[in-house]
């Protein structure tokens, strides 16, 4: 069976790297990037190895594009083929919004936004090349719904949604699906600082009575990847429990 290649912004923790894992347990070679969690990566590294896949890993900030597009071009240069983008890399920032200044909406915008423009224009060439992909972008239901003082970030991850749906319009033609999936309340880093109260409240929230975990994440990431979604595309999907 010929091999396949997922390549993956920010897995050094959390979702991105429950992605990794799950992707290289099921056969996927594995290019991804981070940007401060050194250690994290090299033990990723080191599991994702033990799944006897291929693995290549660079430190990018993806709010840089010239670092960005190295990481994709090495990659490009180590698989040849990307089969799989996944958009992960992102971060939050709690604020009033009128205290939010310009340089909070380039630090959210150049991540969270910017970021997938640069990945997915790069990787798109290359699957273009073998008229075949799947694009899955993480957004969040905050990019549905709006959140309090989470306005930059929820914007972003709306304009990842607008993205995502016109990307699937221009490329649907040439066998490439562009998914998105919007987490609900995940347990990863991204909510450390979140209280217990709120953390419970939001559990209560959801139909389930339960938060998600990188795992919930990862397994819609891997079904959209694979032939099983080949009709789905420029959906956005939300995976939160019942949250929302
Ligand atoms: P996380 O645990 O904080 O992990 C974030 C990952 O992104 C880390 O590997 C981090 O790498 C990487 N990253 C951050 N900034 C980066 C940059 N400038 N360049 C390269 N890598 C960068 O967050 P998470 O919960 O897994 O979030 C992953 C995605 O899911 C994000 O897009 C987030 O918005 C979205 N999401 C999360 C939730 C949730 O409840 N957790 C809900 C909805 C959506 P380093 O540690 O190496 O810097």
């Amino acid at each position: 069976m010929k091999e396949k290649t997922v390549l993956i912004t920010g897995a050094s923790r959390g979702i991105g790297a429950e992605c990794a894992r799950l992707f290289a347990k099921n056969g996927y070679n594995v290019a991804f990037c981070y940007n401060k969690s050194i250690k994290l990566a090299e033990e990723l590294y080191n599991e994702l190895l033990t799944y006897s896949v291929k693995v290549y890993y660079e430190r990018a900030d993806v709010s840089k594009a010239h670092e960005l597009k190295n990481f994709i071009e090495n990659s490009i240069k180590t698989f040849k083929q990307i089969d799989v983008l996944i958009n992960n890399a992102g971060i939050d920032l709690q604020k009033l919004f009128i205290d939010c200044n310009e340089e909070d909406y380039n630090y959210i915008f150049d991540t969270n936004f910017k970021s997938m423009v640069v990945a997915s224009k790069l990787v798109l060439k290359n699957m273009l090349d073998f008229k075949a992909g799947k694009i899955i972008n993480i957004s969040s239901i905050w990019g549905l719904t709006g959140g309090a003082c989470e306005a930059l970030y929820s914007a972003s991850k709306a304009a990842v949604i607008g993205l995502t749906k016109a990307l699937s319009k221009e490329y649907g033609r040439m066998n490439i699906t562009v998914n998105a999936i919007a987490p609900g309340y995940i347990q990863t880093d991204m909510n450390k600082n979140v209280s217990k109260n709120d953390a419970e409240a939001f559990k209560e929230s959801t139909s389930l009575n339960k938060l998600g975990t990188p795992q919930d994440v990862a397994e819609l990431a891997l079904f959209l990847a694979s032939e099983k979604a080949s009709y789905i595309t420029g959906q956005i999907i939300n995976v939160d429990g019942g949250l929302i």
